[in-house]
Order: structure tokens, then C-alpha cells, then sequence
């Protein structure tokens, strides 16, 4: 057998070369096809082969590609920052270019720390999550993830930031019901600070809608404008993790718009160029700014490829492309039908506890009963069975699996949001029937 290179992620697996995609589907290099039906990693939001990036990609290419942002800035760049500012609940943020999720929030971090060491007020240097969060890989990401399975290894590294309750009404961690909980999940957070001390604190980071570390898990009526309330009331900044809900995903171009919260910082990344180029963002209130703007002039962090001008050009691209076809209502009339169509199929499946989600961002949660709740030992596999079952039927569906304590079985449903109704027709069948089989296997 051939020798192997490329490090994968499981590395006794066989994964299909692709060759091209178009439009919602992906095809190998046997012909085989695929629908996409979570953009890869709820990333590729317009779907595949859009030729409008292309030929932008290549304008911009045929321009210059790259420079190093402590030497130039670039057209590309600034526009981009500009848009993203108009485009964000407020209307006024600054851009830190970077070029993965990670590198978003590990530097809404770094920034939020800055922000009051410029003030003098050192000691404000922790970051609280949630219990149940995902916000990147990297070792300051992850210190901030609640995500079990993802951090067990990287333990002794990380730092040790406080969490605090998960709004997961599904399975509140407090044993209440919405809505005679008083959102005592949001309060949670005040409780944290208090033990603490906000004196210790920079920021409270949480994503809008929870992704890989639980499934399209939407908070609680009331929640977010809690949580904005209480870090103001103690001077936290409050960083909204965007970097899989923003860019229309769910119905909104942010998450937040939702909530009408304006967050103090914001991460982007995935769906700001729909995965033809890496970019990122942080993006960063100028109230925020500001004792940095007086004091030290420069925010000590930055990649390589930090704001290169090709992939700056792309996302522009992508967003005129959304705003072109109207992929904001798109996404939650479509997410509206599609969300129909699974919560139909879910009717005539036992072992499915909740779907769930908003927008084209939904999920659904299995469980070994439905009473109960109970979940199915975590050894059987069920998510990568779904999952592989589907693969191999032509489709593609995201994991978040292992969340709750390394337990837990949940899919992702987030296909591009040009997706038609016939699409998401066949992408259900496909589904019910892997759903099915494998839950005949194991029950
Ligand atoms: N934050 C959230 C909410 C995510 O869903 C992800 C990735 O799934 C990240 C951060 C990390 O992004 P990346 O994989 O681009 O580093």
C-alpha cells in the first residue's frame, strides 16, 4: 500500500479525494455525490464554484496577494473593516484581521485584557465561559472551552478559567423550566463574579447559539440581555464568539441582532469568506478602543497573513454576494422549512430527543429514551455512526458529540444557505434513512 503524508484526522480512515463542488453538492474524484449539507464546517454559507468569488479572487491576484501589515495596509483590507462595521449591531467596530476562529477569539481575549491593562488595572486578566462552549483549538482557545473531549489531552496547559451554567433548556444544569427559571442561568454569571471578583475578570466570552459543543443550542427569551446587564454592571467586557453564527447563518447577520445586544468585542470567522479563502476577524467597540487609542497605540498580537489583501478581497465578495441574493431572509425562511421537514421526521423516530436551532443552523439531539432524556452509552458511537451512515449515502452532517462531561449525541444540519426546498427535501430522506438504520442496529 502506498505511504501516506498528510496527517488526517483519524488517521486508519479512508477519506474520498475531492475533485470539484457546485452549488450545495461535492463531488469525489469517483463521481460520487455529495450534498453539503453543514458547509463543510458551517462554513461555505453560499455554497461551492460561486464564479463571482472566483473572478474576484483572480482581480485580486492579478493585483498583488500579499503584504505584510506592519509595512502596508491594502484597499481590500480597509473596505472590509468598514463594511463589517456597518454591517455589526452598533455600527462601530474596528477589525484585527487574523485568519482562523481560533486566532478571533484567542485575540478578543488579548485585546480584552489589554483594554484595562491600559487603564492601569492589571489584575483583570481571566476570561469565564460557559461550561458547555466551544471557541478554538488553540491553547488559549481551549482555555477558554468548555468542550471536554477537545480539551482533556491539553489539560495541565491550560489556564484555569472559571465556567459557569450552560443555557440548555433541553437539559437545564440547574434542574429548572423556561420560563419559571427566572433565567437563573444568565445569574449564574453574577454569582461567578462575585466569588471571584470582578477585580480578576476581563472578560465573559459565549456563543450566540452553542455549535460543536452541544448542537444549535438557543438560549433561553431574555438571556443575552441579561448577561450584557450584568457584565456592565461589573465592568466585564463582553465578547460575543460569532465565528459560527455570524455572516447570515442565522437568519441575522449577527447572532446578536436577535437579542439587540451590542457586544463589546465580536469573533468571525468560517462564514466571512464562505471557506474560498482563511480569514477572520475581531472585531472591537471603539469604547474598547480607546484607552489603547490613548495609551500604548498597538495591540500586541498579529499573524503573518493577518489581513493579506486576497483573502480581504473574498470576503467582500462573499458579503456582496449575500447582500446580491438575499441570503439573510434566506436563511431563516429556508431554515423555517427545513426545520419543519426534520421536526416531521423526528415525530416517527423514538431515539430522537430535540431539534432545535434557529435560522439554517439547527441540530438534533438522540437519546436512548425520550422520557428520560437518558443518553446512549457514549462507547456505541451513535453520532459517527449517523454521520458515516450518511456519508456514505451522499451526505454531509457535522458531529457535537461529547460535550456534556465527554457524553451526549447530537448532529448538525447547516447546508448553504442558497439551498432550494427540493434540496432540502432529498438531504432529509438521506437522513431519515441513515438515522434509521443505525438506530435499528443498535436498539
Ligand atoms: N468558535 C466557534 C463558535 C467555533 O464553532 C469554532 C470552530 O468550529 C471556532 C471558534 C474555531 O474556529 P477555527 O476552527 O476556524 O479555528
Amino acid at each position: 500500500m502506498k505511504r501516506e503524508h498528510v496527517i488526517k484526522p483519524v488517521l486508519n480512515h479512508h477519506y474520498p479525494t475531492i475533485a470539484y463542488g457546485k452549488g450545495v453538492f461535492l463531488y469525489d474524484d469517483q463521481g460520487k455525490a455529495y450534498i453539503d449539507g453543514c458547509s463543510g464546517a458551517v462554513t461555505a454559507g453560499i455554497g461551492h464554484g460561486v464564479p463571482d468569488i472566483v473572478d474576484a479572487m483572480l482581480e485580486q491576484a492579478n493585483k498583488v496577494s500579499f503584504v505584510y501589515r506592519s509595512q502596508f495596509t491594502s484597499e481590500p483590507g480597509e473596505k472590509l473593516a468598514e463594511k463589517l462595521s456597518d454591517l455589526a449591531p452598533g455600527n462601530d467596530y474596528w477589525s484585527f484581521f487574523v485568519n482562523s476562529g481560533s486566532e478571533a477569539t484567542e485575540t478578543a481575549m488579548k485585546i480584552a485584557i489589554q483594554h484595562w491593562q491600559e487603564q492601569g488595572r492589571h489584575g483583570k486578566n481571566k476570561v469565564i465561559s460557559r461550561r458547555m462552549s466551544y471557541h478554538g483549538i488553540t491553547l488559549g482557545a481551549l482555555s477558554m472551552s468548555g468542550h471536554v473531549l477537545r480539551r482533556r489531552r491539553f489539560i495541565p496547559l491550560l489556564e484555569d478559567f472559571p465556567v459557569v451554567a450552560t443555557p440548555y433548556c433541553y437539559r437545564c444544569p440547574l434542574g429548572k423550566t423556561s420560563p419559571n427559571c427566572q433565567l437563573a442561568c444568565a445569574d449564574d454569571l453574577a454569582t461567578a463574579i462575585k466569588r471571584i471578583g470582578s477585580e480578576h475578570i476581563a472578560a465573559f466570552i459565549a456563543e450566540p447559539i452553542i455549535g460543536a459543543a452541544g448542537g444549535a443550542i438557543v438560549p433561553p427569551n431574555g438571556y443575552f440581555q441579561r448577561i450584557k446587564a450584568i457584565c456592565e454592571q461589573n465592568e466585564i467586557l463582553f465578547i460575543a464568539d460569532e465565528v459560527m453564527t455570524g455572516i447570515a447563518r442565522t437568519g441575522a447577520m449577527f447572532a446578536m441582532e436577535h437579542y439587540g445586544v451590542e457586544p463589546d468585542l465580536i469573533a468571525l470567522g468560517k462564514g466571512m469568506s464562505a471557506g474560498y479563502t482563511p480569514i477572520a476577524a475581531t472585531l472591537v467597540k471603539d469604547r474598547v478602543m480607546e484607552p489603547i487609542l490613548k495609551g500604548s497605540k498597538s495591540i500586541m498580537s498579529g499573524h503573518t497573513y493577518s489581513a493579506n489583501p486576497q483573502s480581504a478581497a473574498v470576503s467582500l465578495a462573499v458579503l456582496s454576494y449575500i447582500e446580491k441574493h438575499q441570503l439573510v431572509s434566506a436563511a431563516e425562511s429556508k431554515g423555517q422549512y427545513l426545520m419543519g421537514q426534520l421536526q416531521q421526521m423526528a415525530d416517527g423516530i423514538l431515539s430522537i430527543g430535540d431539534v432545535r436551532g434557529q435560522g439554517m443552523l439547527l441540530a438534533i439531539e438522540f437519546v436512548a429514551d425520550q422520557t428520560t432524556k437518558r443518553p446512549f452509552p457514549f462507547g456505541l458511537g451513535v453520532t459517527s455512526r449517523i454521520i458515516e451512515r450518511a456519508f456514505q449515502k451522499g451526505l454531509l452532517v457535522y458531529p457535537a458529540a461529547g460535550a456534556v462531561d465527554g457524553e451526549g449525541d447530537a448532529i448538525i444540519i447547516a447546508p448553504p444557505l442558497v439551498i432550494t426546498e427540493e434540496e432540502i427535501d432529498q438531504l432529509v430522506g438521506i437522513l431519515e434513512a441513515s438515522i434509521q438504520e443505525v438506530i435499528a442496529e443498535i436498539t
